[in-house]
């Protein structure tokens, strides 16, 4: 078994003191008891000096509170930006950014996008706000130029797409988009800061589920947004205090806690995906793999230029139908069956059924979400250990 490669077969770059600006960057020690960490600060609200004399910038939490204020300002340096809000899901940073439109606007959003985005989307922006969303593969930036009109007001990218790792060009679109003014949002949960900067891509908006590899470790639902131009800045902070998705104190700690390993996290998992994935694609049990670290991949070219890692999600294709799939499943033991991604722990889903099952059948056919695909999430776990699993799992499903 093929376990030992070199760090530059799947890390192409590294982005400068990251883990150095995880752990310091407003995180400096407290100045009454030295305390190392940044306090829970649990308060609601503030005393005053005098009326509309608060002490410092704070006044009500939902507005403004120490501890998320330090972890903003950590986030938006990972993903080198100026500005950061924290909310408490990623769907709730994903709404503040869409009910920035009006009425009779349009958003161009790719194809293969997350399924709550979608969900916003096609129930609340069209159905109850009159906003137009137009679902288009954007992985051919030309698409874009031709979908585009006057009340174009956002375009939303995510790279890679789940589940089918797609990916699309950040600096291509968003390059139309300037030229358009038109603005770029990138989920880009998938990646992570850490393997990739929407922001140096010319993107005005970078968002993360910190539920995900953010938290890392499967107990905390959390969202961020990071974008540069204080406008903007202020127009979306108006737009999430006053609909109120902010995170939990608690949860902010957890975050700034976890967000401390995230270098070290996503190293391991990446380099553990693409051994997983190499042993995978040559198992003959396997239909096809899809990773996007791999020269395999269609894209594997752009992947190298736009990420700095090929990430730690897999989908794969088994050789049979949904009665072998659901045999694969049920043999293995390290892995465990739920959806969700981005902890520590290995985890899989046939997004079928599960993650992607809301979405029409024909829909999801055309995607390639067939009942036969398997999505992974690959952890940290020894690598010798996931091969192991899924491969006398594989044999079970004849
Ligand atoms: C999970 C996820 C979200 C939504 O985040 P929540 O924290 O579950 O609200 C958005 N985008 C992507 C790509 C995700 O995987």
């Amino acid at each position: 078994m093929i376990t030992q490669v070199q760090e530059t077969d799947y890390l192409y770059s590294i982005p400068k003191s990251f883990s150095t600006r995880a752990i310091h960057t407003a995180q400096h020690a407290e100045p009454i008891h030295g305390s190392v960490n940044v306090p829970i600060h649990l308060s609601t609200t503030y005393k005053q000096r005098g009326p509309g004399q608060p002490y410092s910038t704070f006044d009500y939490t939902r507005c403004g509170n120490p501890t998320r204020a330090a972890l903003e300002e950590c986030i938006a340096d990972l993903e080198n930006s100026k500005h950061c809000i924290t909310f408490s899901s990623g769907c709730a940073a994903i709404s503040c950014i869409i009910n920035t439109c009006k009425n009779g606007e349009q958003i161009i959003c790719c194809d293969d996008v997350y399924g709550g985005t979608q969900r916003y989307m096609r129930n609340f922006s069209v159905k109850n706000h009159g906003i137009e969303v137009l679902f288009v593969d954007i992985t051919d930036p030309e698409n874009v130029v031709k979908t585009i009109t006057e009340r174009t007001k956002i375009i939303w990218i995510e790279t890679p797409t789940n589940p089918t790792l797609k990916i699309v060009d950040i600096a291509a679109v968003c390059k139309i988009a300037k030229e358009n003014k038109i603005l770029t949002v990138v989920d880009n949960t998938f990646a992570t800061p850490y393997l990739q900067t929407p922001s140096n891509l010319g993107a005005d908006i970078s968002i993360n589920s910190g539920t995900k590899y953010m938290g890392g470790h499967d107990d905390v639902v959390f969202g961020s947004l990071t974008c540069n131009d204080k406008e903007l800045y202020d127009k979306l902070f108006f737009s999430a205090k006053s609909q109120g998705g902010c995170p939990s104190i608690f949860d902010c700690y957890l975050i700034m806690r976890s967000l401390k390993t995230l270098e070290l996290r996503v190293k391991q998992a990446t380099k553990n995906a693409y051994i997983f994935a190499k042993h995978l694609e040559s198992n003959p049990l396997v239909q096809k793999v899809i990773y996007p670290g791999l020269p395999s991949h269609p894209q594997h070219e752009l992947v190298r230029r736009q990420q700095r890692g090929g990430g730690a999600m897999i989908s794969f294709y088994v050789k049979g139908g949904f009665e072998e799939t659901s045999k694969l499943l049920k043999a293995l033991k390290i892995f465990t069956l739920a959806e969700s991604l981005g902890g520590v722990e290995s985890l899989i889903e046939v997004p079928s059924v599960m993650t992607h099952g809301s979405i029409p059948v024909d829909v999801r056919n055309q995607l390639g979400i067939t009942d036969n695909m398997v999505r992974v999430s690959i952890g940290i776990e020894n690598v010798e250990d996931l091969i192991n699993d899924m491969e006398e799992a594989l044999k079970s499903t004849q």
